[in-house]
């Protein structure tokens, strides 16, 4: 009952960004929109993206060591660069050539990590179940659950054990083993949208670090669930009008909402 106490819709989306800053919750939902600079590190993060929702169809041509994994990466690489300016049309508005090359270089430099975890990926007999689950990957659409008041749009759905389930990508750096904390939340705040739709219980996801060519399985814990309705409530908290604490970090540098940020945390202690 008490999800139904407030009626303001949250997007998946804002639970991620509130995981990475409340503030930038706050600002983005008051009209402060902001397109990510097009920067190589953004373009990079783009074609990891791209290469990484790819990954299933390049797995299902492979079944032997002796394929030559690291040249399909880089005809991948070249295609998914050639097919950016069509996919991300504002973004690609006004970036150079030179910085689409500095971009794409970058990202040649990952091939080496990348094939050769993918190439264990495939002939590791201890993968083999959750391969199959990544080769069964379709793409994402959208999810409403009136109950939760929550929307989102997983990257890819796969068939999980009979049941649609989440996986995203993420370009950053993978951890050791498992997944970082806010993808583990990521993947529960999905699993909880899609079972509605499913109508059974949504047990994992996988997360594919596109950067490593690493595909991980992540089960979805009660404790991620609860978690994800505590980060539910304060979303609407701050979409409600609550201004979070600056919490300052090294996400700091690059915010767009960096100057107004600072100026608003300076009132509100000269005030307070
Ligand atoms: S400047 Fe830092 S604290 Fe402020 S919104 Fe951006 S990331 Fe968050």
């Amino acid at each position: 009952m008490f999800l139904k106490t407030q009626k303001i819709g949250v997007n998946v989306s804002e639970i991620v960004l509130y995981l990475m800053c409340p503030r930038k919750v706050y600002y983005s939902c008051r009209g402060h929109e902001t397109f990510p600079a097009a920067t190589f590190s953004y373009i990079g993060h783009l074609i990891l993206k791209e290469m990484g929702l790819k990954y299933p169809d390049l797995l299902k041509t492979y079944s032997s060591k002796d394929d030559d994994i690291l040249a399909d990466l880089e005809t991948m690489l070249l295609r998914v660069s050639e097919e950016l300016a069509f996919i991300y049309p504002e973004e690609f508005a006004c970036v150079s050539s030179d910085m689409i090359e500095e971009a794409i270089t970058h990202v040649r430099s990952c091939i080496n990590d990348m094939g050769p975890n993918l190439l264990s990926f495939i002939t590791d007999d201890s993968s083999g179940q959750l391969r199959e689950q990544l080769m069964s990957a379709e793409s994402g659409h959208l999810y409403h659950s009136e109950k939760l008041d929550l929307s989102g749009i997983p990257n890819s759905i796969i068939d999980i054990d009979g049941t649609l389930s989440p996986l995203l990508v993420k370009t950053g750096q993978c951890p050791e083993q498992g997944v970082w904390n806010n993808d583990r939340l990521h993947v529960a705040s999905l699993a909880m949208l899609m079972e509605k739709s499913n109508n059974s219980h949504v047990r994992s996801g996988i997360v594919v670090y596109a950067r490593q060519g690493s595909i991980r399985n992540v089960n979805v814990r009660s404790d991620d669930r609860r978690k994800v309705l505590q980060v539910l409530g304060r979303v609407r908290k701050v979409k409600g009008g609550s201004l979070p604490d600056r919490k300052e970090s090294s996400l700091c540098e690059d915010c767009a909402y960096l100057e107004m940020c600072k100026v608003q945390s300076s009132l509100v202690s000269k005030f307070f």
